[in-house]
């Protein structure tokens, strides 16, 4: 298969956290047999020093041209005073909304290796395996009215939460849909005893359910959803919730599962799929080699699963992560008491060992 794609690496550890991704993606592509066809263009910043635009013209031809894009991260304190059109971030919220993406998918899980990296007891996070699935193009982040008025001292704020039927039903099929190929339960998360926003939402998913009887579905308060989210995390399989909701507790839940740059995600449901860290440009550590590329490498996998259905190299990517932290290597964000810190390429490289192994028995299999 040719895999077409466009990578946007970003500003501060986004083209070092890519450039892993890229290696195991070209990794996977020798190993089984299929052809990586990267074209690399510019977002956020980086964009904005070299053409004024946080998402020029010719990045966004290219991402609509191909099959998925990979993006790193945008932004960083050079650009904190810019005007909020020109700033980093507007770069990707736009390119979410051309590429139409509308589900984002955020798993957390805890990887056996990692159980002492959590801030919760390890008996409390063994077992985590949570899919949130969040809302992305609608809600309060969208709706209008949105304003402030008056003067300064007496000044009125307005946000608008607001969602249509179809916008509820699309992003449920997505939850069920993917349900369906995990433990079949989907916890529906709404603020139904105060918000009409979230009593549609309940009737529709509910509706939207009758269709999918092999799977679970239960429904709860945002505010008991945070808290069983760190009590009993291991209890959640899909959780599917709408957009502000979702941002909030898919951080929460990256936080349970340990470091921030261990987690990939999924943007869905458009034109073309967009993956990405879910950490941002870490200015702190940006140009030192350091960053842990692991959440790129795991948004790849996603990338391959989602939006080329090739699952054996997906799950070849996960497991080659979950050996390679079984081994005992870490980046300096993981790393414990006197363990070795490696650098963000010498943890790509381990991956892509990694993943050699496993695909050179297979490839033998199959030719065979
Ligand atoms: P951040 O995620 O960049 O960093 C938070 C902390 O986590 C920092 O201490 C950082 O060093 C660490 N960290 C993050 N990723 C890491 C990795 N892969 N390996 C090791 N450590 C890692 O969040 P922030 O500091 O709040 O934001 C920095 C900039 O990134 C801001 O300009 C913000 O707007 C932007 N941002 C972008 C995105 C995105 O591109 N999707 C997301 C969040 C923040």
């Amino acid at each position: 298969m040719i895999l077409k794609l466009t990578i946007l690496p970003g500003d501060g550890i986004g083209p070092e956290v890519t450039d892993e991704a890229v290696r195991v993606l070209e990794t996977v592509a020798l190993g089984f047999g299929h052809q990586l066809e990267a074209t690399r263009k510019d977002i956020g910043g980086v964009a904005l020093v070299r053409s004024k635009d946080p998402l020029p013209v010719d990045s966004l031809e290219a991402c609509l041209g191909s099959q998925a894009v990979l993006l790193g991260a945008v932004g960083g304190p050079a650009f904190d005073s810019f005007p909020s059109n020109l700033r980093p971030e507007r770069g990707l919220l736009r390119l979410r909304q051309e590429l139409g993406v509308f589900a984002n998918l955020r798993p957390a899980v805890c990887f056996p290796a990692l159980e002492d990296s959590s801030p919760l007891r390890p008996e409390v996070v063994r077992g985590t395996d949570v899919l949130i699935v969040r809302e992305l193009l609608g809600g309060i982040y969208f709706g209008e009215p949105r304003q402030t008025s008056g003067a300064v001292g007496s000044r009125v704020s307005i946000d608008t939460m607001r969602y249509g039927e179809s916008e509820i039903e699309r992003i449920a099929h997505i939850a069920f849909q993917l349900a369906r190929k995990r433990r079949r339960q989907v916890t529906s998360v709404d603020k139904a005893n105060v918000l009409d926003c979230s009593r549609l939402w309940r009737d529709v998913v509910t509706r939207v359910a009758k269709g999918y009887p092999e799977v679970n579905l239960s429904h709860m308060y945002v505010d008991s959803a945070a808290m069983a989210l760190v009590a009993r995390p291991a209890g959640f399989d899909v959780v599917l919730t709408e957009n502000m909701f979702g941002d909030i507790l898919s951080d929460q839940a990256g936080a349970v599962v340990g470091s921030l740059g261990m987690l990939g995600s999924a943007s869905i449901g458009g034109k073309v799929g967009l993956y990405e860290p879910i950490h941002g440009s870490a200015p702190d550590i940006a140009g030192q080699g350091i960053a842990n590329p692991l959440g790129a490498i795991l948004s790849g996998a996603m990338l391959l699963r989602y939006s080329f259905e090739l699952e054996t190299e997906a799950a070849a990517i996960e497991s080659a992560v979950a050996k390679v932290l079984d081994a005992g290597h870490r980046t300096r964000d993981l790393a414990r008491g006197g363990q070795r810190a490696l650098s963000t390429s010498e943890m790509g490289r381990q991956v892509s060992d990694a993943i050699r192994d496993q695909a050179q028995p297979a490839a033998r299999t199959a030719s065979r």
